[in-house]
């Protein structure tokens, strides 16, 4: 029965188990099957590299452990070393494990349209900034500017990546929120968008946004774009299209995206 996982801690609240089983239940592949592996930091390495010998063919990679997924990988892509993280495992049948990275070609590919020559804003300094920074400059963007809370991290980000930090949210023509910001509502929109260093007014100078937060609803930032008449996306949509990527990796099978986006969005209440 080939096995695959997504390694966290916590990682009860993933999807992403969802989402691959019913891939595989509408494949036809009846004995494959996903399972959330929870591991605690100080196991993680050692867990990861017994997956591979227990029949494990891969596993997603998720908050903590995407910086250390990377550090014990024999190979990694291009993609992952550039932004310092793996979210996705293989590991072959002579006990190597290459590292991906599919949450950067996943946002491209769940935009469904090229940011090439576009300005573009990232929100965040994280894991996800980071990929979402280094993916819009690999895919064209014209400018790529890194707004986050703490501006020393953004400056960091900048650094490495090749891109601009900036001190105030700039207007652009996406906007790409890679914060947590959303992840629990505040008690009004404003509160919200005020922590992105936005206004409601402000939230109109981007012509399209994106919000890698995903829950019951659209968030804050996501209505006040739609009030707008900003073209948005959510972050059901990234999960959907990294998690696709990552299926086709390691079953060479092209994903059904439609059974997987039917399965994130059934659970997409928060947990
Ligand atoms: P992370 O590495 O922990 O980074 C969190 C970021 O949020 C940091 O930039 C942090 O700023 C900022 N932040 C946290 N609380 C804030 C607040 N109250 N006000 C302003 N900024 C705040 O997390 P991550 O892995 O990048 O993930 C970020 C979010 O994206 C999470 O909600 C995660 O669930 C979501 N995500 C979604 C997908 C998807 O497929 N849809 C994939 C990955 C992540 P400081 O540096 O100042 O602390």
């Amino acid at each position: 029965m080939p096995r695959l996982g997504v390694l966290g801690w916590p990682v009860e609240h993933s999807r992403s188990p969802a989402i691959h089983n019913a891939a595989f239940a509408a494949l036809g592949m009846d004995d494959w099957r996903y399972q959330l592996l929870p591991v605690p930091p100080v196991l993680f390495t050692e867990t990861a590299r017994a997956l591979g010998r227990s029949g494990f063919l891969g596993a997603n990679v998720t908050i903590p452990h995407k910086r250390d997924a990377l550090m014990l990988a024999d190979r990694a892509s291009e993609a992952a070393s550039a932004i310092g993280a793996a979210n996705t495992l293989s590991f072959a049948p002579d006990g190597t494990i290459a590292a991906e990275n599919t949450d950067a070609p996943g946002l491209i590919a769940a935009l469904q349209c090229s940011p090439r020559a576009m300005r573009a804003l990232v929100l965040g300094a994280g894991g996800s900034a980071r990929a979402a920074a280094w993916a819009l400059r690999h895919a064209g963007a014209s400018d790529v500017l890194v707004w986050n809370r703490t501006f020393e991290r953004a400056e960091d980000l900048a650094r490495d990546l090749g891109v601009r930090a900036v001190r105030e949210p700039e207007p652009a023509d996406l906007l790409v929120n890679c914060t947590s910001v959303g992840l629990h509502p505040r008690a009004s929109a404003g509160e919200e968008l005020d922590e992105l260093g936005l206004s409601f007014a402000a939230v109109g100078e981007y012509a399209y946004v994106v919000d890698l937060v995903y829950g019951a609803g659209p968030t804050r930032l996501l209505a006040a774009a739609g009030e707008h008449g900003a073209r948005t996306l959510d972050g059901v949509e990234i999960l959907v299209a990294q998690g696709a990527l990552s299926f086709e990796l390691w079953t060479g099978r092209s994903a059904p995206v439609g059974a997987m986006r039917s399965a994130a969005r059934d659970e997409s209440a928060p947990a």
